[in-house]
């Protein structure tokens, strides 16, 4: 889709050149904040600005060329009709278009305490989907944990090799051998490379309670990251409760693991402590340690929602220049689980920072659903069952206003932030108590049914009287009865 992007912006730079004084235009992907006017492609989701617009008196005013003139009216309609505090102000959300997704649902996710762990055949589904979703990286498991575990990563390695999935393996470990040599051991027999996630606690509250000394834990540091970079591994070096670690601890224990050939490193929020600014202040503190040791080391933020802040706070990270970020569907995972990675996907795609095609994103969470157990709230972002419905009367007459204009753009953003289009949705609307008449007539057109006042005034009366949204049965049931009262059958 990139490439359709630029492809569009050239031939629209093309088109707009003969119409504008030389020089004058400089189109450039729009993230700025000084930019009178955008327009948007036609995929709605990148703006490119004019700079002189003043001078030019409006992109309005260029004559009509072939198909732009359509595209500008329409770009410029959308961008009068949204104001965008997001992007219009003094400060700017980085635009981090390099970021990486990590998908842990398969380790972390199943860590958590009310999940039934899938079937190999349907964790061979869900891996599948994330590689569709242009998730870059999954955790397909601990072998360590056990031989089954070992079993399905195995399995779940070929599957990759064999399907040809996008998507990079990585296995988590402890900093001990014994941890590593199961991944080794996958990686040979799944002839593919799979990426050594080792971990160690490093806050001192956590050494306190394990009664462990920092030499021991270099020692263990050192030896199992070179270990398993010896073995050809790729390897992340992970310390668990980074956020109430001390920085001169986790200096010599990312230095230490970067010298022994660590190539990656994970802060972790494991327990959920921190908040946004926490975040900013350790993500920035790292990569300072990362210049220090002049590697080329990729930073990953992993967090944790104890707080409900998972989400803002891994969006902060990527802010302070995390290269990849981690998440589970649905947010399963230990406690109160994970950040979740389908609201990370939902709000990459809404910053411009990847593109990918995610109309799967609510079978994927469905099929996680299933297969853990997990239920999804009805209120749920996007993916929860009422995400795009609407049952209140002015909401309602607002969308259908929208699509009776025949305008899905408009029906999608006027009461949502989110475009239902974009992942495979669309508005929903419903009858219930606080419905409107509006509700009632396009629920009976949406299913070719003539809404006749009485029959109208019949639903209306039923859904005002009802205590919860009507179900199709019960308002197909009262279209039967005014069919037959009307034709006097129960006269
Ligand atoms: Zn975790």
């Amino acid at each position: 889709m990139i490439q359709c992007r630029l492809k569009w912006l050239h031939a629209f730079q093309k088109q707009l050149s003969g119409l504008l004084p030389p020089g004058a235009i400089a189109l450039q992907p729009f993230r700025g904040p000084k930019h009178v006017v955008c327009a948007l492609d036609p995929y709605g989701t990148w703006g490119y600005p004019y700079d002189s617009v003043g001078a030019l008196g409006g992109v309005g005013s260029a004559k009509p060329c072939g198909s732009i003139i359509r595209v500008e009216a329409r770009a410029m309609n959308q961008h009068e009709l949204i104001y965008d505090w997001n992007v219009e102000g003094e400060r700017q959300t980085p635009h981090c278009p390099g970021i990486e997704l990590n998908d842990e649902t398969l380790r972390d996710g199943l860590q958590s305490p009310s999940v039934q762990t899938p079937s190999v055949h349907d964790k061979i589904r869900l891996l599948h989907f994330m590689a569709g979703l242009g998730i870059h990286s999954a955790n397909i498991g601990l072998p360590g944990a056990g031989e089954q575990v070992k079993q399905d990563v195995i399995l779940l390695a070929r599957e990759i090799r064999d399907s040809g999935l996008n998507i990079a393996p990585n296995c988590a470990a402890r900093t001990l051998r014994v941890d590593v040599d199961p991944i080794i051991e996958a990686s040979e027999r799944s002839g593919v490379s799979i990426e050594a996630a080792v971990f160690i606690g490093s806050s001192p509250i956590r050494q306190y309670a394990e009664d462990w000394t920092l030499d021991r834990m270099l020692q263990h540091s050192s030896d199992s990251v070179s270990y398993a970079a010896s073995h050809g591994l790729p390897v992340m070096y992970v310390t668990e409760d980074t956020t109430r670690a001390r920085p001169d601890t986790l200096r010599r224990l990312y230095t230490t693991a970067i010298e022994a050939g660590a190539r990656r490193i994970c802060l972790a929020d494991t327990v959920g402590h921190a908040t946004p600014e926490g975040v900013w202040n350790l993500v920035t503190f790292m990569r300072g340690v990362v210049a220090d040791t002049g590697e080329d080391v990729k930073v990953d933020w992993h967090g944790h929602n104890d707080r409900g802040l998972g989400l803002v706070n891994a969006l902060t990270a990527a802010y302070a220049g995390a290269d990849r970020i981690h998440g589970t569907a649905l947010g399963i995972g230990e406690r109160v689980g994970n950040t979740s990675i389908d609201q990370l996907l939902v709000n990459f795609t809404l910053l411009g920072w990847i593109d990918g095609d995610l109309s799967a994103l609510g079978e994927y969470c469905d099929l996680v659903s299933a297969s853990t157990g997990t239920p999804i709230p009805p209120n749920y972002p996007v993916v929860g069952r009422d995400a795009f419905r609407t049952a209140t009367g002015v909401h309602a007459a607002a969308v259908i206003k929208a699509l009776r204009k025949g305008d899905d753009w408009l029906a999608n953003r006027v009461y949502s932030g989110v475009p239902a289009e974009y992942f495979g949705r669309a508005q929903a609307i419903e009858i219930g108590p606080m419905s409107g008449v509006s509700n009632v007539v396009y629920w009976l057109e949406r299913r070719a049914i003539t809404p006749d006042p009485t029959l109208v005034e019949s639903i209306f009366a039923a859904c005002k009287s009802s205590d919860r949204l009507l179900e199709t049965e019960d308002i197909m049931n009262l279209v039967r009865t005014w069919r037959l009262r009307t034709t006097g059958a129960l006269a």
